[in-house]
């Protein structure tokens, strides 16, 4: 971990931290408390001026930047670009439901993934986000929107799995109560299919929800698409799952992207309930979440029209698995994942 990197520390960390360097250990848990609210150390104002000054040269803070905010006229979504300490770009989106605000943040500038439909892999990655990093989205939109966000989905820019270590931090973090206090059942973590991640994720035995990118019943068309499969088939991924759900009690939530002409038929959603039913047993908890893909042009991909997505829907239903179609928000804003990135640095190349 960066040691000066004083927001990915726990409360306990930062009060070592400040005795090892003989500052008062009570002074760790007034940082703690400004720096969960965004503020910089110079608005600290029950501390010090020394103790400020030394913590901006020892700890300097790199909360994001906010570089763009897009709010959509339709539903209020704020989509935020943010900027990193080192130039890199990250998005993150807030969404308003009746329960609350949820905010969608990523975990990686950029991905390796190398998902046919997504924009967030189009230039590769550039590197994992730090736990910091990952609390900073939050802390920063909260800030500048003047509310409390309850939710975080993991489903922006990255895949969890690939930055598991710094994610299963920040996932404790974001969770302390002396912190943003967001609890495990409010959080979703989303992933392409990295099978080990999910065993690893298992045995952390936290009550997160896990979401499973899934989008194709056939091997050979998922691998086309989404190259993790290569690696870990249909069949390892969905046995995985049910030894999630098994270690965990929790449901497994999928995300099933549909894409006019390519996987949106009855008989794929028939297929689809099959092969839940095969590898979860009718008894595990699940549901699945479909998604018209968004255009993105780079791709050539069309969403499914929705007179086939509710037929796909009412099909799956009717064979008991739980499903609905997710309510689109901030259609306006470019809100789906690494779309308004990609644009950006094509922009500043340009
Ligand atoms: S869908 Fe997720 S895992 Fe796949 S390329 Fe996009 S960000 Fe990466």
């Amino acid at each position: 971990m960066n040691s000066s990197d004083l927001l990915s520390l726990t409360p306990q960390e930062m009060q070592a931290r400040f005795a090892e360097e003989g500052l008062p250990r009570y002074r760790a848990g007034q940082v703690y408390g400004w720096l969960y609210k965004g503020v910089p150390y110079a608005e600290m104002g029950n501390l010090p001026c020394e103790l400020r000054t030394h913590l901006e040269e020892r700890y300097p803070l790199t909360l994001p930047r906010i570089e763009r905010k897009l709010t959509s006229a339709i539903d209020g979504t704020v989509k935020y670009l943010f900027s990193l300490c080192d130039g890199q770009r990250i998005e993150s989106v807030v969404m308003k439901y009746e329960h609350g605000y949820t905010i969608c943040i990523s975990c990686q500038a950029g991905c390796r993934m190398g998902c046919g439909f997504c924009a967030s892999t189009l230039c590769g990655l550039a590197r994992n986000l730090r736990p910091s990093e990952m609390l900073g989205q939050i802390i920063v939109a909260s800030r500048d929107l003047g509310v409390r966000i309850s939710n975080v989905v993991m489903m922006g820019i990255g895949e969890p799995m690939d930055n598991l270590d710094n994610v299963l931090r920040f996932l404790h973090l974001v969770n302390l109560k002396e912190g943003l206090n967001i609890g495990y059942r409010h959080i979703s973590l989303s992933t392409c299919g990295v099978v080990d991640g999910i065993r690893r994720l298992a045995k952390e035995n936290l009550p997160i929800t896990l979401s499973i990118s899934l989008h194709f019943t056939d091997d050979e068309a998922r691998s086309a698409m989404m190259p993790i499969n290569r690696k870990w088939q249909i069949a390892e991924l969905l046995d995985a799952c049910a030894d999630y759900f098994r270690s965990t009690g929790r449901r497994i939530s999928f995300e099933f992207t549909l894409i006019q002409g390519q996987n949106d038929s009855p008989g794929q959603a028939r297929k689809l309930a099959a092969l839940l039913r095969a590898h979860l047993g009718a008894g595990t908890p699940l549901h699945v979440n479909l998604i018209p893909v968004n255009p993105v042009a780079e791709r050539g991909l069309l969403p499914s029209e929705r007179a086939r997505v509710d037929r796909f829907c009412k099909t799956l239903c009717d064979l008991g698995v739980n499903a609905t179609v997710r309510r689109k928000l901030g259609s306006d804003v470019n809100a789906s994942c690494g779309q308004l990135r990609y644009s950006e640095g094509e922009r500043s190349v340009l």
